[in-house]
């Protein structure tokens, strides 16, 4: 199943301004080995039509170079795919309708791309293709997910640790230990960044 800028598959559609891009695509390496899985794009996203290419995106490109690692070795994505109002999702049993409309898009990408392994970025990630609700007992954790193809491991959102800059080495742990699982070299040393210290062992 293809992208489908036109779509009108859930109730997020009523929700799109014309401008906006709708069904906002995964970003990244067709190839690659790792996968990360963010919520659903933000207003930055849905101008560009690109994930995480707003603040949040920033943090995550922050965070990679540290690990000696970059966009092209890895692709990302949501699971959601048009950008709720507000950046407000609705309501689970309704969230839980649009990702059921979403799946079978995210499962062509995840197919396509048929990586090693998976990072779910943040609760609502996590909730719907982990069926796990607490985000802060499973970051950093594998997890069991709807998609068996791949190892799948739990983060926090890089969005929450934009409001929680102290969790940021978390956030570098989740991501370094995903890398590994997926057979990417991660730099161990310890980082000395006068704003970000943080230490990612083995
Ligand atoms: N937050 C997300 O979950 N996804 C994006 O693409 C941007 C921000």
């Amino acid at each position: 199943m293809k992208r489908k800028p036109q779509c009108d598959r859930c109730m997020l559609c009523e929700q799109q301004e014309p401008h906006f891009n709708r069904c906002v695509w995964g970003w990244g390496n067709p190839n690659a080995d790792l996968m990360l899985i963010g919520e659903a794009p933000g207003l930055s996203e849905a101008r560009r039509g690109i994930p995480f290419c707003g603040q949040a995106g920033n943090l995550l490109d922050h965070i990679l170079t540290h690990l000696s690692l970059s966009r092209e070795d890895m692709y990302i994505t949501n699971v959601i795919k048009c950008r709720p109002a507000d950046n407000k999702l609705p309501g689970k049993k309704d969230l839980e309708v649009c990702f059921d409309r979403c799946w079978p898009f995210l499962l062509t990408e995840i197919q396509d791309v048929d990586p090693k392994a998976i990072l779910l970025m943040g609760g609502t990630a996590l909730s719907l293709m982990a069926a796990e609700n607490q985000i802060t007992k499973w970051e950093g954790m594998e997890v069991e997910s709807v998609y068996e193809g791949a190892r799948t491991f739990a983060s926090l959102h890089p969005a929450y640790v934009l409001r929680q800059p102290s969790k940021e080495f978390r956030l570098a742990q989740a991501i370094a230990r995903a890398a590994r699982a997926a057979g990417l070299k991660v730099k161990t040393k310890t980082q000395v960044d006068r704003r970000y210290p943080y230490e990612v062992r083995d």
